[in-house]
């Protein structure tokens, strides 16, 4: 019969199709398996989980990133159970919020992670690890059958609705508590294909998978590896010598990272390979500094915006906007609409900077909680809580978060845009800007600065007297530099010098670390104005 589009089993039609082709390399074991050979597994591993769950049911997942995470995931694809993956370094309490708050009816967990599961679910604890293990029936967790030699089992098939849920991942929580993200097959085969306009799919492909399968970034490349037929590369923890040696020996054309990863890359040495044709950079902003890093050692990179909530991406920039338009994160992917609003809700003119608000096919119907969802989706779309701007040919530069505005004397400031003036200077590489407590104002506006490398203060020490004192970098100069671009309200009163801004384990700026630095060894600059 004809077949339905989008259909959520896109394995079992890569096992028709292009039966031989490498679907998955697992890179910390040295081994691979084809379509056929990986959907063989799928067939195992669907059957012994369908004694347990079945379409319709919420299956918690408590696996790091491995070849057991893509079985277990295209299982309860083939099976209509929605898959609801967790966090595997959080701790209990963190766990088993979330999992009350998904009212999980069973969850797959693997050595590693067996006693925590057994205490965050009352419901059936399910492992993947070897079934001869005695501990395994010590804890009674029954295990699931994954044989080293694919054999063939009996599968009910009952793949999902393209627009059920079909996966709930959490956010990050940068502004507050995770939020349970509900994305339906349709979502994810949207994003995979919109994607494949902006990238390009080659049949040779190889895309690494080194960031956790338990976020957005992690599962898209191997939904969208399947989907073209091309192979995914899993390997298990980013680590900058393991995962060069990773891209040499397996001839990786495309990997995903985020900012600080490409970073440690970078400064390990790392060359890249002759195959590699994109590095898709996301999940926080990208400095300057390291796109011209980035561009000095030959790296493809793709610097993207996206979301757990739009399944991944929703706007890439290619390599030579990313030059010559700097800190643009490009246009939006071709299915996906974005819609750049005032504090009303209303569009706003080219150029001015207002909150992203997006829409398409790959946007989430919704969170699990519908106050979330209430909050969030308005007429244009989803609030996505970032604020930013885009250029007359549609192409994006993200700021900051909403939540990150300063209220200082009645007038808002955005932390982004001064960043970008403080950013601009010779000597800054980086830069952090938040609001501090102010008794007169409400608020003022802070700022971390990371000095340039090799660069010092030199001649021009002591321009501010003692403000320059234990810092390798000229505050006066700064200062005015500030002053010639930015309105009173908008320049920094409080100051510090650190060597690197502290970041949150997704690679975003923690805003609550940089704002105690302030608090405790920022210097007031308010006298000099
Ligand atoms: P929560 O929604 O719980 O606060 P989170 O938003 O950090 O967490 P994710 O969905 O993992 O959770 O992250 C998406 C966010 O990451 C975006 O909304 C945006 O703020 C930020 N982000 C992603 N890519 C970029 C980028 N290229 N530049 C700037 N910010 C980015
Ligand atoms: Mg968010």
């Amino acid at each position: 019969g004809v077949r339905e589009w989008p259909s959520s089993d896109v394995l079992a039609h890569r096992a028709e199709t292009t039966p031989d082709a490498t679907a998955v390399v697992d890179a910390d074991h040295d081994c691979s398996w084809t379509f056929a050979g990986f959907d063989r597994r799928v067939d195992v591993v669907a059957a012994s989980l369908a004694s347990h769950v079945e379409a319709g049911d919420r299956l918690g997942l408590l696996l790091d990133t491995g070849i057991a995470f893509a079985e277990v995931y295209f299982a309860a694809t083939r099976l209509g159970v929605e898959l609801v993956p967790l966090h595997v370094r959080e701790t209990a309490p963190e766990l088993a919020s979330k999992a009350e708050r998904t009212d999980l009816d069973a969850l797959v967990c693997e050595e590693a992670t067996e006693a925590t599961a057994l205490e965050i679910v009352d419901g059936p604890v399910l492992s993947v690890a070897d079934p001869d293990r005695a501990e395994v029936h010590e804890l009674e967790v029954p295990a699931l059958e994954r044989p080293v030699e694919p054999a063939a089992g009996e599968v009910p098939a009952n793949p999902a609705d393209p627009d059920a849920t079909h996966l709930v991942l959490f956010t990050s929580g940068t502004s507050g508590e995770p939020k349970a993200v509900r994305l339906t097959v349709g979502n994810l085969l949207a994003s995979a294909t919109a994607s494949a306009f902006r990238l390009g799919v080659d049949h040779a492909d190889r895309w690494l998978c080194c960031l956790p399968m338990y976020h957005m970034g992690g599962l898209a490349p191997l939904v969208r590896s399947t989907l073209y037929g091309t192979t995914v590369v899993i390997q298990r923890t980013f680590d900058p010598d393991a995962t060069a040696r990773v891209f040499e020996a397996y001839d990786v054309t495309g990997v995903s990272l985020v900012p600080t990863m490409c970073k440690r890359l970078l400064e390990s040495g790392w060359q890249p390979p002759e195959s590699l044709r994109f590095v898709l950079l996301g999940g926080a902003p990208a400095s300057a500094e390291l796109l011209e890093r980035c561009h000095a050692a030959d790296v493809p990179v793709y610097p993207t915006y996206g979301m757990t909530e739009t399944a991944s991406q929703i706007a890439t920039a290619t390599p030579a906007e990313a030059l010559e338009y700097g800190g643009t994160v490009g246009q939006p992917l071709v299915v996906t609409d974005v819609t750049v609003v005032d504090d009303d809700g209303g569009p706003v003119e080219t150029g001015e900077i207002g909150e992203f608000v997006v829409s398409g096919p790959t946007v989430s119907p919704g969170y699990l909680d519908p106050d979330h969802t209430d909050a969030a989706f308005t007429e244009h779309g989803l609030r996505t809580g970032d604020v930013g701007r885009r250029d007359d040919d549609g192409r994006l530069w993200v700021l900051n978060r909403r939540s990150d505005r300063i209220l200082t004397g009645g007038e808002n400031v955005d932390p982004g845009e001064v960043v970008d003036v403080l950013r601009s200077h010779p000597d800054v590489e980086d830069a952090a800007v938040v609001g501090l407590p102010d008794e007169e104002w409400g608020e003022r506006v802070g700022s971390l600065l990371v000095p340039m490398r090799g660069r010092s203060r030199g001649d021009r020490a002591g321009v501010v007297g003692d403000l320059s004192m234990d810092a390798h970098l000229d505050f006066g100069s700064v200062l005015e530099h500030c002053d010639d671009r930015l309105a009173g309200f908008k320049r920094p009163k409080t100051i510090a010098v650190i060597d690197a801004l502290p970041r949150t384990a997704s690679g975003t700026v923690d805003r609550q670390a940089v704002r105690d630095r302030l608090l405790e060894d920022g210097v007031d600059v308010t006298a000099r104005r």
